[in-house]
């Protein structure tokens, strides 16, 4: 199918951009990497009479190292993060997590912001965002504003930007050094969207007991979701194996409503949920340093 008609607008500045989008309000759409928008025009679940193009603004794509922060720039395209060294060395979880996106040409044009506005709830940025604290910063032509992740996504494919506003960048807090982390995810195929996943990150105190435990999970409900019951049941317990099988059964537990569609039931879903939940908390417990 073709997209139906639509203006397009190439901003060279941030302010460019921001003035367009406040002068069109809902009608105007960004487009980022077009890898989740262009579709969606396509099949006409997506009317907008103006694309605003985010590919020719400049600053948008950087990745920076500020104290214990890495800042992405929204427009930093997933094949990019996927090879950043910084990104490898300080965030590895994310680098892994890249790779579980889509296919290489899809990660060629898709973008880091794109993916967090998108908010598909099978999405792997979004329950890191969670995961790892992140804070996303969010410009309109009245200002900024900083919105913790646990508070952007709002529900499938809702998040909390207003029109007119664009998610520049995301600010991730890099984990200690010696945090375990891990993410897994059940799909069809490699590079298919997950029908469950989860993300962990862990440390241990000097007796090996669970100091920190974050678990997010994806692919299981309209939007991903902290496992705050299972966090809570690790804190300060050793991580043995029968700890990690009762917060794995926790977290699916946690799953209010789960997902029920034509790639899996709302059973399947709740039981791969602990399945990945278990594999990470296994992997992320073995990387994890006393
Ligand atoms: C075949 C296929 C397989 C895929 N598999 C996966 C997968 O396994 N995992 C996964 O996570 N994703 C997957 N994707 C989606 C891919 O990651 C997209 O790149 C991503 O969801 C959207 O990013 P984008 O830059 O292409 O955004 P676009 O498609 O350009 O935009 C998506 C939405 O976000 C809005 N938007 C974009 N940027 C901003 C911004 N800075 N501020 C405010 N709003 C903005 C747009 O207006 C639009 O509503 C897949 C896509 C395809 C086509």
């Amino acid at each position: 199918m073709k997209p139906p008609p639509f203006d397009y607008a190439r901003p060279r500045s941030l302010d460019e951009a921001l003035a367009t989008l406040a002068a069109h309000g809902a009608d105007a759409r960004p487009l980022a990497g077009g890898q989740s928008l262009i579709p969606l025009l396509s099949l006409r679940l997506a009317r907008p009479s103006l694309l605003v193009d985010l590919s020719f603004i400049p600053g948008l794509a950087s990745v920076q190292a500020e104290n214990g922060t890495t800042v992405l720039g929204a427009m930093v395209r997933q094949r990019a993060l996927e090879r950043d060294a910084q990104v490898a060395q300080r965030l590895p979880v994310l680098a892994e997590a890249t790779r579980l996106v889509g296919h290489p040409p899809i990660r060629n044009r898709g973008t880091v912001g794109g993916s967090l506005a998108h908010a598909d709830p099978s999405a792997e940025y979004p329950a890191l965002a969670l995961a790892l604290d992140a804070e996303l910063v969010v410009r309109s032509a009245s200002g900024e504003r900083v919105i913790p992740a646990r508070d952007f996504f709002v529900d499938l494919f809702t998040t909390a930007l207003a029109p007119g506003e664009l998610l520049t960048a995301v600010r991730i807090p890099v984990p200690p050094p010696g945090t375990g982390w891990s993410i897994q995810e059940i799909a069809r195929r490699h590079g298919d969207f997950a029908l469950a996943g989860a993300t962990v990150l862990l440390r241990k105190a000097s007796d090996g007991t669970c100091q920190h435990a974050a678990i997010a999970l994806f692919g299981v409900a309209t939007r991903p979701l902290r496992a705050s019951a299972a966090e809570q049941a690790l804190a300060g317990r050793p991580l043995t194996s029968e700890a990690i099988r009762e917060a794995a059964s926790l977290a699916a537990g946690w799953i209010d409503e789960p997902l029920s569609d034509v790639h899996g039931s709302a059973a399947y879903r709740r039981r791969m949920a602990e399945v990945v939940a278990r594999r990470a908390l296994e992997e992320a417990s073995r990387r994890a340093g006393a």
